[in-house]
């Protein structure tokens, strides 16, 4: 049985900072993951706002650690490199008759320590914010919120985590904790001698091209403590070893993403009063230029059903539209993405450790704005680590990370340079995103690299223009078999299942390499 001082469940956003937090320390840590990849639950399905705090509760965790994250938002920016983008918000009143709700935000928002927010009338937002609807009345103004890419903040976490020695075991999903004390292995034959306190985590790890397992395994794994970031799968793994019970409700929020050629239509983030169900519809600029319409909120059963429907989507269009004065969705919507709110019936983060289970940390109940709440959420739990495990600093923590250059947003000369260096920076393969072949390799080298489509796509954007991978498949396709030395067939969209080719040509050879149309022209 693999003995570990730290074992993360869940490499989303939450889990990352927690690692990246915890690599500063003298500690084993593991992360155990279901996905193939990081961000493969809610943190790739999000509004992506770093949130300035105004709407939580006063006295909540939620507005504790939203406030503390989006202090800390700005600097991780730089430090980690990731994109971050001060764009200011505003909630939109279209009725006098609301004003008194738009009151209670900035009154809340000062109770919780918001710096600069004020009440503005409805031409004054106009003023600031051309394409604001007529009907606006009034809008708080929030300068400290900014947009950030979700995906980036959490690989670059994990990228520093893995550098600073955090190791990853990816496609390995749990299915049992236990307290040490009661595992036979641990507790009677002695084989883990010296575990009587922690927990036993049994999981199933899949076949894939991180492990080159052939077939699938159940492994067990001893923790000193184990930290449940595992969103809206909290609450089993919290039950399994607590003496109180957790309840959570994935709540599913519907986003439509329009094209880059129309994400200057609003500079600031638009959102409506907020609902009972969270904070509404909002417009919004994405850090890379699109613009973006949602999310509904709807509760659900089913804790992995990230469909979109007909329904929401014309919903996100019909409410976000009531924000401005004619929302470009038009021929405009290169594609839509659903994410699950991990709500908690009490309705606040549960972070702490669990009753009746010393050493079992919760990070439950992690819903907005836990991305920004994150980086807070990892100093505040590797503190908590500290108490029980009191290990020391490392003195050689590498705390900055470079991310992978930009080709598309780089000027003329930078872009010669990079190309000096490398000239598969000047190989272009998304001709949408303008992403060349030097980004992708880049992708696929990064300390906890891509090892799938999605994986490319979000740390490097290829494929996520206006075709969406119709054109530069084939050719990711090719260069991921290339650099992992792994026939084509193996490339998979997303890991487990995923598979993108099947079947074998003549005489079960392996395929060689995807034929690609186009080719010099569009490179
Ligand atoms: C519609 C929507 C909009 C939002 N907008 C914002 C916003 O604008 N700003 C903001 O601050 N917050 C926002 N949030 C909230 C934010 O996205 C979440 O709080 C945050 O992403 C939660 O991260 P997490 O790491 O806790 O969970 P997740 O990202 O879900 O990560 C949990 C991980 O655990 C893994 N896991 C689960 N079960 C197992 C298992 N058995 N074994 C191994 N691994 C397992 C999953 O695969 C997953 O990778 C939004 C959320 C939604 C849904």
């Amino acid at each position: 049985m693999q003995n570990t001082q730290v074992v993360i469940i869940g490499a989303g956003v939450t889990g990352m900072c927690i690692a990246r937090e915890l690599s500063r320390r003298e500690l084993d840590v593991l992360v155990v993951e279901r996905a193939s990849d990081v961000c493969e639950g809610t943190s790739k399905a999000n509004s992506g706002i770093a949130h300035s705090g105004y709407d939580a509760k006063p006295g909540t965790l939620k507005a504790k650690f939203n406030l503390e994250g989006s202090a800390l938002m700005p600097k991780l920016a730089e430090e980690l490199d990731f994109p971050y983008r001060n764009n200011g918000s505003l909630v939109l009143c279209f009725d006098e008759a609301d004003r008194d709700k738009l009151n209670d935000l900035l009154e809340r928002g000062n109770q919780n320590g918001v710096k600069g927010l004020k009440i503005l009338s409805g031409d004054e937002a106009r003023a600031t914010e051309p394409s604001l609807s007529g009907e606006v009345v009034a809008a708080l103004f929030a300068p400290t919120g900014a947009v950030v890419d979700p995906f980036l903040l959490t690989a670059a976490m994990a990228d520093n985590a893995a550098v600073n020695g955090v190791e990853f075991s990816f496609d390995t999903e749990v299915i049992n904790i236990s307290h040490a004390k009661d595992d036979p292995e641990t507790s009677e034959d002695g084989s883990n001698a010296g575990a009587a306190g922690g927990y036993v985590i049994e999981a199933k790890v899949r076949p894939s091209l991180r492990n080159g397992l052939s077939a699938e395994e159940t492994v067990k794994m001893h923790a000193d403590v184990v930290i449940n970031a595992a969103g809206v799968y909290a609450d089993v793994f919290h039950n399994m070893v607590s003496d109180t019970r957790i309840h959570i409700t994935p709540r599913k929020g519907e986003y439509c993403l329009l094209d880059k050629k129309v994400g200057g239509y609003v500079s600031a983030t638009l959102f409506q009063l907020p609902t009972a169900k969270g904070k509404g519809v909002l417009v919004t600029p994405t850090v890379h230029g699109n613009l973006m319409v949602g999310p509904t909120a709807m509760d659900v059963e089913d804790h992995d059903l990230t469909d979109t429907t007909a329904d929401g989507l014309s919903t996100v269009v019909a409410v976000g539209a009531k924000s401005v004065k004619a929302l470009p969705s038009k021929g405009n919507i290169i594609t839509s993405f659903a994410g699950l709110r991990a709500h908690e019936d009490g309705g606040d983060f549960i972070i702490g450790e669990a009753s009746g289970a010393p050493g079992f940390i919760d990070a439950a109940g992690i819903e907005s704005p836990g991305l920004t709440a994150a980086p807070a959420i990892g100093i505040y739990v590797a503190g908590l680590v500290d108490d029980i495990l009191k290990s020391a600093m490392k003195s050689d923590f590498k705390a900055e990370r470079k991310g992978i250059p930009q080709i598309s947003s780089a000027d003329i000369e930078e872009r010669r340079k990079l190309i000096e260096q490398n000239p598969l920076y000047a190989k272009v393969i998304c001709r949408c995103e303008l992403v060349t072949e030097g980004e992708i390799v880049d992708a696929i080298k990064s300390p906890v690299g891509a090892v799938t489509l999605d994986g490319i796509k979000r740390r490097v954007r290829a494929g996520m223009g206006r075709c969406q991978a119709g054109f530069c498949t084939p050719k990711q396709v090719n260069i991921l078999a290339r650099e992992l030395g792994v026939d084509i067939s193996e490339i998979t969209k997303k890991g487990g299942g995923s598979d993108l080719l099947m079947g074998y040509p003549k005489d079960g050879e392996p395929f060689k390499e995807l034929p690609v149309k186009g080719g010099a022209a569009h490179e």
